[in-house]
């Protein structure tokens, strides 16, 4: 999408206080599901969203698809202002950002054949004026995915998992998007597969120059394909970094604990993880914990922690955190 101001600096996408709440018990209570998430992703790059289930990561996804209404904030993908407010800035949109969805059964329809599913977002844009325009423009896509062109005869129930989020992606490229969303792409595939997948997702930024939301509930696979890394609990970042700054030195007791769950992903820190192992569930948005969210389930909490909210603490230019001991351990000594 065109970016209007023409400065190659301005990131593609701009997501700033960010705040999406839901009425639940019949309008008596209210999930904060995102509160106060500030990001931004520049061209090119993969910035990856993590955390566990109920963390807000999605809801942060489906707020920029306009999939679900903010409360607060202000969102841009390239120079349109969010929610698109004119019919036009709709259909930029629309043609512009895409999701990859987490799971390949249920999101491709299965009475209609692979063809028609990767055409349908081509005609809803009215690119390829005639059907042998728009089939021919279908087996291009099925190649850059790794698919042989008759695939687009046969029905999704006749593919592997692995295969159908091919279709998927095959569809979410369709229109030339400069931006994806790709929602848990992995995480209902076999381990196997998941590298494959990884490595088509790569392959395509490089060629048709995407940019990446990658949204996964660990570390594990965000590592491979990261440019920088958020970390989210119960609806805010509690650390953002470049990939390596937040995989190699970890500073949010969370962010160590779910490193802590990926075996082998830097044995020489085995040692000093084993303090930070996560126990329990995360608590629930509705009524979350005081102070800190963290706190309950964190192995350094103190007293203040149930007290105080930690503010966002700067480690470097690209890396911050949002704990009260980070705050402590920069502090000048005294005397
Ligand atoms: Fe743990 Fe306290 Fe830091 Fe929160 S502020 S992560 S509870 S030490």
């Amino acid at each position: 999408m065109s970016d209007a101001t023409g400065d190659p600096q301005r990131p593609l996408v701009s997501v700033r206080d960010l705040k999406v709440q839901f009425a639940v018990a019949g309008g008596r209570q209210v999930v904060r599901a995102v509160d106060g998430v500030s990001f931004d992703i520049h061209r090119g790059e993969t910035l990856s969203l993590v955390g566990e289930s109920g963390s807000g990561k999605t809801t942060v996804g489906q707020a920029l698809l306009g999939v679900v209404p903010i409360a607060e904030g202000e969102m841009r993908i390239g120079d349109v202002s969010l929610p698109a407010r004119t019919a036009a800035d709709r259909r930029r949109l629309r043609r512009s950002a895409q999701m990859i969805f987490q799971d390949p059964y249920s999101s491709l329809n299965p009475r209609m054949r692979v063809g028609d599913i990767i055409a349908e977002p081509l005609r809803a844009n009215g690119i390829g004026a005639t059907r042998g325009e728009r089939q021919k423009r279908v087996a291009e896509l099925l190649g850059l995915v790794g698919l042989p062109a008759d695939a687009a005869d046969l029905l999704p129930h006749e593919f592997s998992g692995g295969q159908r989020q091919r279709i998927g992606i095959a569809r979410a490229i369709a229109t030339e998007p400069d931006f994806i969303i790709c929602d848990e792409p992995v995480s209902a595939l076999d381990v196997s597969i998941q590298a494959q997948i990884v490595n088509l997702l790569g392959g395509l930024q490089k060629r048709l120059h995407l940019t990446y939301l990658f949204i996964a509930h660990d570390l594990a696979v965000v590592r491979y394909v990261s440019s920088r890394i958020a970390v989210m609990y119960l609806g805010k970042i509690v650390e953002i970094g470049t990939r390596d700054e937040v995989i190699r030195n970890p500073s949010h007791p969370y962010t160590q604990a779910l490193l802590a769950a990926v075996p082998g992903i830097d044995p020489a820190r085995e040692a000093t993880r084993q303090g930070v192992m996560l126990g329990g569930e995360i608590p629930s948005p509705i009524n979350p914990p005081s102070g800190c969210a963290f706190h309950p389930r964190c192995p350094l909490a103190e007293a203040r922690c149930s007290r105080e909210v930690p503010r966002p603490h700067r480690l470097s230019a690209t890396h911050q955190a949002a704990c009260h001991l980070l705050a402590d351990a920069s502090e000048p000594s005294k005397g």
